[in-house]
C-alpha cells in the first residue's frame, strides 16, 4: 500500500535517496549578501540589511510597520505583551497548533484556553470562540472575565495552519464584542492572503517566522507586523533593550528585550525575499500536482478554503483513520520519504493538561488523520 505515493513523491524531487519535509533553498544572492555583511563587520544588531529586510517585508505584506526579531516565538511573546496580556490573564487559542503559540502565552505568565478549529481551515474556529464566550464569558466594566476561573480573558491567538487562513472577519467581530485583543500567529503563512489581505496584517498585531523550515528563512528569525505605526516604533524600542538613543550613555526607560534580529540573519533574509514570488509560484504548482495525483489515489488532499489564497507551506493529506495514518507514516518514512503527523493537541501535553478546553471535536478528528508530506520548493 502507498507504493505509488512513495514513487510519485520521489520522482517529483528527482529520485534522491531521501526526500525531506521542507528544506531551505539558497539559489539567489544569499552568499553575496552574507559575505558583504561579514566584510562590513556589522554582523550584529545594527546594519543596513535589517532596515532593508524590514522594508522588503513591509512592501510585500502592505503593512504599516514591521519589526525584525530573533525568532517567531519571541515575536509572539512581545506581541502579547504589547496588547496588554498580563500575569494570570487568559488567552484563547487553538488546541491544534505548534507548541510556540502556547509557549509564548506562558512567557506572559498567562494561561491558554484551548478551543476547537474549523475542519476546513484547521485554524481557530470563530464559532468555537463565540460558543465559549457565550457560555463562560462575563463582561464586567471594560473587560471580559471567565465565569469559571474569575480570570480576565485578554487576548485571542488564531494560527493560520500550514498557510491556510482562519476565518478572520468572524473572529475579529466576536473578539471585538467582548473587547478581546487579537494577535495573528502567521508564522506559517508568509505569502498567504485572506480576502486579498496578507495574513498577519488583519488583526492589530501579527507575527511571522523565518525558521529554517519555513517558506523563507533567515536561519532563525521572526517578525512583528503592525497596523499602527506608532505601536510598531514602540516595539522596535522594546526589542533593543528599550535603550534611549545617545552617543555614549546607557539609559533605558522601561524593561526591554534583546529580541532584535542580527544583521547577518537579515542579509540572508534580503536574498530570500527576492526569491519569495518564485518560491510561492513553485509551492502552488506543487500543491496542484499533489491535488491531481491524490484525487486518482482516492486519498484526501488538503486544499485552500474559499476565502484563502494559501502559500501551501506544508502540504497535507487526510487518511481515513488513525490506523491508516500510522501505516502511511511507517511505510513512507521507511522508504526515504519524510512525512509527519499533525501536532498532538496542546491540552494533552503535561504543561497544559489542566487548561480549559471545549469539546475539540474537529481538532481530535484532524489529529488522528492529518499527515504532512514533502513540500520543499522544487527548483
Ligand atoms: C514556526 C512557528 C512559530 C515560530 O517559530 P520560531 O521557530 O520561534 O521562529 C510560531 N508558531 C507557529 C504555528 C509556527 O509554526
Amino acid at each position: 500500500m502507498f507504493d505509488a505515493t512513495i514513487d510519485y513523491i520521489k520522482e517529483l524531487y528527482g529520485n534522491p535517496a531521501f526526500v525531506g519535509l521542507h528544506e531551505p533553498r539558497f539559489a539567489g544572492n544569499e552568499k553575496q549578501y552574507v559575505a558583504d555583511c561579514i566584510d562590513s563587520t556589522f554582523v550584529s544588531s545594527v546594519g543596513k540589511y535589517v532596515d532593508r529586510f524590514e522594508q522588503m517585508v513591509e512592501e510585500f505584506t502592505g503593512c504599516a510597520k514591521v519589526v525584525a526579531c530573533v525568532n517567531g516565538t519571541n515575536s509572539l511573546h512581545l506581541a502579547l505583551t504589547l496588547v496588554g496580556v498580563e500575569q494570570d490573564d487568559e488567552v484563547l487559542t487553538q488546541a491544534l497548533t505548534f507548541i510556540a503559540t502556547a509557549n509564548a502565552i506562558s512567557y506572559c505568565v498567562a494561561i491558554p484556553i484551548f478551543l476547537d478549529v474549523d475542519k476546513d481551515t484547521m485554524g481557530l474556529s470563530p464559532d468555537a470562540v463565540r460558543a465559549f464566550l457565550e457560555k463562560n464569558g462575563e463582561k464586567r466594566g471594560e473587560f471580559t472575565y471567565n465565569k469559571t476561573t474569575g480570570r480576565r480573558i485578554k487576548a485571542c491567538v488564531p494560527m493560520h495552519t500550514f498557510g491556510h487562513a482562519v476565518r478572520m472577519d468572524e473572529l475579529i467581530d466576536v473578539c471585538a464584542e467582548y473587547n478581546i485583543s487579537v494577535v495573528e500567529d502567521a508564522a506559517e503563512s508568509l505569502g498567504s492572503y485572506y480576502k486579498g489581505k496578507h495574513t498577519g496584517t488583519i488583526a492589530e498585531i501579527g507575527i511571522l517566522s523565518f525558521n529554517g523550515n519555513k517558506t523563507i528563512t533567515t536561519g532563525g528569525g521572526g517578525m512583528l507586523l503592525f497596523k499602527d505605526k506608532a505601536l510598531g516604533m514602540h516595539a522596535k524600542h522594546l526589542t533593543t533593550q528599550a535603550k534611549l538613543p545617545h552617543r555614549w550613555e546607557f539609559a533605558h526607560d522601561e524593561i526591554g528585550y534583546n529580541y532584535r534580529m542580527p544583521n547577518l540573519n537579515a542579509a540572508l533574509g534580503c536574498a530570500q525575499m527576492e526569491q519569495l514570488p518564485l518560491f510561492l509560484e513553485k509551492k502552488k504548482e506543487l500543491a496542484q500536482l499533489y491535488r491531481l495525483f491524490f484525487e486518482k489515489q482516492n486519498i484526501q488532499f488538503v486544499t485552500a478554503p474559499e476565502h484563502s489564497d494559501s502559500n501551501y507551506w506544508l502540504n497535507a493529506v487526510i487518511l481515513n483513520d488513525i490506523k491508516e495514518r500510522d501505516a502511511f507514516l511507517a511505510v513512507t518514512n521507511d522508504n526515504g520519504v519524510m512525512t509527519r503527523p499533525i501536532w498532538r493537541l496542546m491540552n494533552r501535553l503535561p504543561m497544559f493538561t489542566r487548561c480549559q478546553t471545549d469539546d475539540l471535536v474537529n481538532s481530535i478528528w484532524l489529529e488522528e488523520r492529518v499527515v504532512n508530506i514533502p513540500s520543499s520548493v522544487r527548483l
